[in-house]
């Protein structure tokens, strides 16, 4: 008998490389739609002799090849998530959050496949509650910068409970929180692969504002540990993965320079227009349902990353 099907839209990207490995571990085959925007088919050229790995270049707001009607699973990563390319095409941006995540759960009303939606502790905007529960309805922008991934996202979630409602169809929402780890690119844009290429080079860190505001940030094994145990647990609400540990970005810029050994200083620029103040999540709910809790300590999961760019940038060279 085949082993089940599953597609990873997105998974050429940092999270979906690691999830597409897990996956193959785990005993499925894995289909990748990703229209390399800001993913890299380098990032799954590990994967790319495994029997059971398929990838195909493909825009998830365009009708999807048949081949995925044979789905069991549909993990729909497709968006860009850094802040400084989801803003580059905020059109496109909106649009694979909402029109991608009706055509992935269109499939899914044909194949029966479960889906589960990676959703953002975006949903949540600026906010005014702290931490974060899945309860809390947000303080978004809806015409500010952030909105085409914010509000794309908030639509996503919107669209897969009516799915699921109306129509029956399996759906998981996974609120993410800062994901990092090795396989991050270079010029990615978000605040920790920033800081540690910076730091290597020996530029200036870029801390935007005075660095008071916070993130919890959480490492790419414990993420996608927590994507897994959410697809198979039955819960249908949106739940948050990340990790309750907040840090300030002054916090992260020196823990970068003390883990690299770097001599570089810090340089603010100015904060970007609606730039959350704060952000933690209040995990019980995963605790609860998933038995799900992050392991990765911050300067263990920096480690990990600063060996990774070490190697990335050596190679460039
Ligand atoms: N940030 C920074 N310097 C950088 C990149 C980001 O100080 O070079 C800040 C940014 O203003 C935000 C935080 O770091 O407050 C996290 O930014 P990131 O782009 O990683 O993701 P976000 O959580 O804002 O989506």
């Amino acid at each position: 008998m085949n082993a089940p099907l599953a597609v990873v839209t997105g998974g050429a990207g940092f999270l979906g490389g690691h999830l597409c490995r897990r996956l193959l571990e785990g005993g499925f085959r894995v289909l990748v739609l990703d229209d390399f925007s800001t993913g890299d088919p380098a990032s799954v050229a590990a994967l790319a002799e495994h029997p059971g790995f398929a990838l195909r270049r493909h825009d998830i707001t365009q009708p999807w090849p048949a081949e995925v009607g044979e789905a069991a699973r549909i993990f729909n990563l497709a968006c860009p998530a850094s802040p400084a390319a989801y803003q580059r095409s905020p059109v496109q941006t909106t649009l694979t959050s909402t029109l991608g995540t009706w055509r992935a759960l269109e499939v899914a009303l044909q194949s029966g496949a479960r889906v589960l939606q990676a959703s953002t502790s975006e949903v949540y905007g600026d906010p005014e509650v702290h931490p974060q529960h899945e309860s809390y309805r947000g303080h978004v922008n809806p015409i500010g910068p952030r909105a085409c991934y914010d509000e794309g996202k908030r639509v996503a979630e919107t669209l897969c409970m009516a799915y699921h409602l109306e129509r029956g169809v399996e759906v998981r929402i996974a609120r993410l929180f800062n994901s990092y780890g090795p396989g991050l690119r270079p010029g990615d844009g978000r605040v920790v692969s920033n800081f540690i290429v910076q730091a290597l080079r020996g530029e200036p860190l870029t801390v935007y504002g005075e660095g008071r505001q916070t993130r919890s940030f959480c490492h790419v094994d414990d993420t996608v540990d927590g994507l897994l145990r959410l697809m198979d647990a039955s819960i249908e609400g949106p739940v948050n993965l990340g990790n309750p540990q907040e840090y300030s970005v002054l916090d992260l810029a020196e823990r970068v320079l003390r883990l690299t050994g770097s001599r570089s200083r810090l340089e603010h620029r100015p904060l970007p227009a609606d730039d959350p103040k704060r952000r933690c999540p209040d995990i019980s709910l995963a605790e609860r349902h998933l038995g799900w809790c992050p392991r990765v300590t911050l300067d263990a999961g920096l480690r990990d990353t600063i060996e990774h760019f070490r190697r990335e940038l050596t190679s460039a060279r």
